[in-house]
């Protein structure tokens, strides 16, 4: 029953079973994790926070990507931290590779100039086909075809709360396109022009552009806000659609996924401010969460009668939606009104 493709390395999994003589209530979406060999810990972590807080009860696939092909103790490893089905997969070759347009000359030279400015991953190539990947082939990749949403996952996470529901079934049910638990602010030496690249790309395509606002201070420059893309729900209709792409294509003939540091983060926030209404964007509130230094949750106020379901940290102090940046304000108060290009 399990289809073997070229892509696929390795597939076990049983939790189709489960569901052989009933209706399967699941969505058509998996959890899917960009994730070198090197990360078996953080990702074993996180791969306990998101069964015991949700998937233990909804049996979601996990499918792993990695450009080079993952190690036999990597899959053997992994594919015993759930009951749920797990494939291993490659990247195909030219979702992770140099465009021929590139000049890499200017390419060191650039790199060499953000290592001196101290910026991360400034020298780092790698980090630079992560960025890209992430930002447009992703959701290209042929195990991913006959889904319509994806849950991503890193490495190094903590989720401090239960949840009790589907959200993917929540995203179809209500329309939600895009969602997030975080939002702060881009280094603006990463992305020097990918706003201005962003306005052409938006009077171009003559877009109305419904919540660009969001992104943009009162000089209409980038405020460099976007939706911290580690954790994501979202539609994989949207990212496949043509809009998407030609944005993606747009900014990658630049090739300032090169020569510049362009994150997937900015660049999903940016084409969701171009795409989207903001009533198809959803903050998980229920969500707590933490990767790298960053952690949000929402506390039961000391006169609520629910039950808790969260182990939050103690310290107050470092939860994002108190202590964050002004970007998360910004989305809450926004009312849609569309982009005029003249205004810029
Ligand atoms: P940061 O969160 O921006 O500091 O970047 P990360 O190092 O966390 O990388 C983002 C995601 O991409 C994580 O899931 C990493 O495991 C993954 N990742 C980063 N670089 C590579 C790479 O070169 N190869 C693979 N296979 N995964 C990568
Ligand atoms: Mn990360």
């Amino acid at each position: 029953k399990d289809e073997v493709a070229p892509w696929v390395i390795h597939h076990r999994g049983s939790a189709e079973d489960k569901y052989l003589n009933s209706v399967d209530p699941r969505e058509k979406a998996a959890i899917i994790v960009l994730v070198r060999d090197s990360e078996i810990e953080q990702l074993k972590h996180s791969i306990r926070m998101m069964e015991d807080r949700f998937n233990h009860k909804f049996n979601y696939p996990y499918i792993f990507f990695n450009e080079k092909p993952f190690t036999n103790n990597f899959i053997q490893t992994i594919s015993k931290t759930t009951k749920s089905n797990t494939t291993f997969s490659l990247i195909p070759h030219e979702h992770w590779s140099v465009p021929d347009y590139i000049d890499m000359k200017k390419t060191k030279k650039e790199h060499s100039k953000l290592v001196e400015l101290d910026v991360v991953y400034g020298g780092s190539m790698s980090y630079r086909h992560m960025c890209r990947y992430n930002s447009g082939f992703f959701y290209k990749h042929p195990l991913l075809q006959n889904l319509k949403y994806y849950w991503r996952l890193e490495p190094d996470i903590d989720y401090y709360c239960n949840l009790e529901y589907d959200p993917f079934k929540y995203m179809r049910e209500n329309k939600k396109v895009y969602s997030f638990v975080i939002m702060l602010t881009e280094l603006s030496r990463t992305i020097p022009t990918l706003w201005e690249t962003t306005l052409n790309f938006s009077i171009k395509k003559n877009l109305t552009s419904p919540s660009l606002k969001i992104f943009s201070n009162e000089n209409y420059d980038y405020n460099l806000c976007h939706f911290w893309s580690n954790f994501e729900i979202a539609s994989l209709d949207w990212f496949r659609s043509s809009d998407y792409d030609d944005y993606f294509n747009y900014l990658d003939s630049t090739g300032k996924f090169f020569y510049e540091r362009w994150g997937d983060a900015p660049v999903h926030s940016l084409a969701a401010g171009l795409l989207l209404n903001p009533d198809q964007i959803h903050f998980f509130n229920d969500i707590g969460y933490r990767h790298d230094i960053f952690t949000r949750w929402t506390a039961l106020s000391e006169d609520s009668n629910e039950v808790s379901k969260c182990v939050v940290p103690q310290d107050k102090d470092r939860n994002f939606d108190i202590r964050g940046t002004e970007c998360k304000g910004i989305f809450d108060n926004y009312k849609p009104y569309p982009w005029d290009p003249n205004d810029s």
